[in-house]
């Protein structure tokens, strides 16, 4: 830290985003990102927009807000579209949150919240999950708070009901409700609807997994005019020109293209689906995720060890060292073939311990365990089969 940073931020921890290494090729099943590129209209948009890149782009960005609007069923007025999703919970924490009103969140959910909350000295409320990590919505009733809940919750990929959402919603009317859709392509109900019902609601979604953009930062705020109109004062008052000229037609030839990306969503849980089957015959547990990663652990190697184990052989995969899901690793889905990788690589680093625990000369390795880890939660439930 230099000596001129601010005391507002003296004690920031910045949050830290999946790793990016370009030492290697790997086999990356780290950040979530669409294992399909983008389609020949998309990439023809982005070549067409560049050849007018010494002009400033439209910062009220209304063709895509009007090809956003056509495809989520809601008005223009209804939509702002963002860098990335990450860009509209920065917006919305400025806009709805301050010292009188905290923010309430999923203790276990997305690493930005409590980010955004210490930045803006916000206060945090954070809620536990289920033992199952699963979320209750009476937890979130009627909480004199800001409420930001992930649906599907990353990085447990269990999703909420609409119903569920909507009760949630309508039980803090005094509140914004912020729903964070950012897998929800992957097989959840999407709360987009009720944003013509409840004036409290935000929904935010992001282009960098479904719609295979990840590299060209793109996320849409959903809400009611009078809510977007005050994220719209903030983004004016942070950045106006936001979505650069080239993302904004990549977005539009996207949206045109919405049927090829629900395709590709669909391929992926099928090869969700495909995975869990072969990891759980190795003896792995998962959470029943609703999005394009696994939540796994294996009773027999901790989720670090794990990780280290898969990177040695070119294959990323998240870990969280926090409690209490140290034990777990999110695996992308990726395409077929790298998940069969994936399994291969798994089986062989799980083949080596049982040879390991078979000789009695051999001490099991760190981060080798041979009894599963008990966690003890705040609600008594097992974990369900996914
Ligand atoms: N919400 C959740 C739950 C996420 O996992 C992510 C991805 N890290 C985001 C929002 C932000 O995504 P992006 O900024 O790429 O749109």
């Amino acid at each position: 830290m230099s000596r001129f940073r601010s005391s507002r931020f003296a004690g920031l921890t910045a949050y830290v985003p999946g790793e990016q290494p370009r030492d290697r090729r790997y086999i990356k099943l780290n950040t979530n990102e669409s294992p399909y590129p983008p389609p020949e209209g998309v990439l023809e948009a982005v070549a067409a927009a560049a050849k007018g890149l010494n002009l400033y782009c439209d910062p009220t960005a209304l063709r895509l807000r009007e090809s956003a609007a056509e495809v989520y069923g809601v008005t223009p007025e209804m939509v702002l579209p963002v860098n990335g999703s990450d860009e509209i919970l920065n917006f919305a924490f400025m806009a709805f949150c301050d010292g009188n009103t905290p923010v309430a969140y999923p203790e276990t959910s997305y690493g930005f919240y409590p980010v955004l909350a210490d930045l803006h000295g916000i206060k945090k409320r954070e809620i536990p999950l289920n033992e199952d990590f699963s979320i209750d919505p009476r937890d979130y009733f009627d909480l004199r708070c800001t409420v930001v809940i992930a649906n599907p919750n990353a990085p447990t990929g269990i999703a909420l009901g609409l119903d569920e959402v909507e009760r949630i919603v309508a039980s803090n009317t005094e509140n914004v409700v912020i729903i964070d859709e950012a897998y929800v392509d992957f097989g959840a109900e999407s709360a987009v609807g009720l944003t013509r019902r409840y004036d409290n609601l935000l929904v935010t979604r992001t282009f960098s997994k479904s719609h295979s953009l990840a590299g060209a930062r793109l996320g849409f705020g959903i809400a009611c005019p009078e809510l977007i109109a005050d994220l719209t004062a903030i983004k004016d008052s942070t950045n106006p020109y936001n979505v650069n000229a080239m993302t904004q037609m990549a977005g539009v030839a996207a949206l045109r293209d919405n049927g090829y990306y629900m395709e590709n969503c669909r391929r992926v849980a099928q090869t969700r689906e495909d995975t869990l089957k072969s990891l759980r015959a190795l003896g792995f547990e998962a959470t029943a995720s609703k999005s394009n990663f696994l939540f796994v652990r294996h009773p027999e190697i901790s989720g670090g060890e794990l990780y280290e184990r898969l990177r040695e052989r070119g294959i990323l995969v998240r870990h969280f060292s926090k409690e209490p899901i140290a034990d777990y690793n999110r695996i992308t889905v990726g395409a077929p073939e790298e998940m069969e990788a994936l399994i291969k690589a798994a089986g062989e680093i799980l083949g080596r311990i049982s040879l390991k625990h078979r000789s009695p000369r051999d001490s099991p390795e760190k981060g080798i365990r041979k009894q599963p880890q008990i966690l003890r939660r705040k609600k008594e439930k097992k974990i369900q089969p996914g």
